[in-house]
């Protein structure tokens, strides 16, 4: 199968956090979205890799992507190594996307930056004839990244407003992570409705500067090349002339 779009999350939850509203929106404008998770979560302080595995599935049905993988990768433990980036670069010569995501740059978490270095190194070295790994040759012509831990001046920002309401219910699938079930969940930084109400301050800030209730921020390093300025819109949308 080839995919339109392909992004890659750290761990099962960090891609419809970071870039979830903006995949909803290209999958109801009939493009072939995909998701790889690096790791399963596993040194998440709650839950296991099944249940989060079950919750990752179910956000994937929310969002509407056509498919899920995850590469069980060790989680807090991720490494720009040939062994690590050998898998990420297979699956990128399967699905053949036009564009690749992955977390931005800046992050404290440490597996979110490294996640940023294999996926970039991987969407390169994917294009090499001669690399060893399985399948043909193929390099995404555009690499973006998404924001998780950290925040910068955006690239691109796109209006998920209509969205909004299902990358929430999307990220709330992974109920292990932020809801605390009595008994069982340990307190933690996700799991403090002050995380949530942070995420949705921060889609409306993206928003806000491009004169939407709700954006998602994305940061592209290379030079963006458009062909038709038509395609191409600014923060005021609607210019009506004043009829005479
Ligand atoms: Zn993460």
């Amino acid at each position: 199968m080839q995919l339109d779009i392909l992004a890659f999350g750290p761990h099962p939850d960090d891609v419809e956090i970071g870039i979830g509203g903006t995949l909803i929106k290209h999958v109801e404008m009939g493009y072939k979205v995909g998701i790889v998770d690096l790791t399963a979560g596993e040194s998440g302080t709650n839950g296991t890799p099944e249940i989060r595995r079950q919750e990752a599935l179910r956000a994937a049905e929310i969002m509407g992507v056509a498919v899920r993988d995850c590469l069980q990768l060790p989680d807090a433990r991720l490494a720009v190594s040939e062994e690590m980036l050998r898998p990420i670069i297979e699956i990128i010569r399967r699905y053949r996307p036009k564009v690749v995501l992955g977390p931005y740059s800046k992050d404290r978490h440490p597996d979110h930056v490294r996640a940023h270095q294999l996926v970039r190194e991987a969407a390169h070295l994917a294009g090499l004839w001669k690399y060893p790994a399985a399948g043909e040759a193929h390099r995404p012509p555009v690499v973006l990244q998404y924001f998780l831990g950290g925040t910068a001046e955006p690239s691109l920002v796109v209006d998920i407003s209509p969205y909004h309401e299902r990358k929430m219910a999307a990220i709330c699938a992974h109920a292990s992570q932020f809801g605390i079930r009595a008994g069982r969940d340990i307190q933690t930084y996700v799991n403090d409705p002050d995380f949530l109400r942070s995420l949705r301050v921060r889609d409306q800030y993206m928003g806000s500067l491009i004169q939407v209730a709700y954006g998602e921020g994305i940061v592209m390093d290379e030079q963006a090349a458009i062909d038709d300025l038509m395609t191409l819109r600014g923060r005021v949308r609607h210019t009506r002339r004043r009829e005479q």
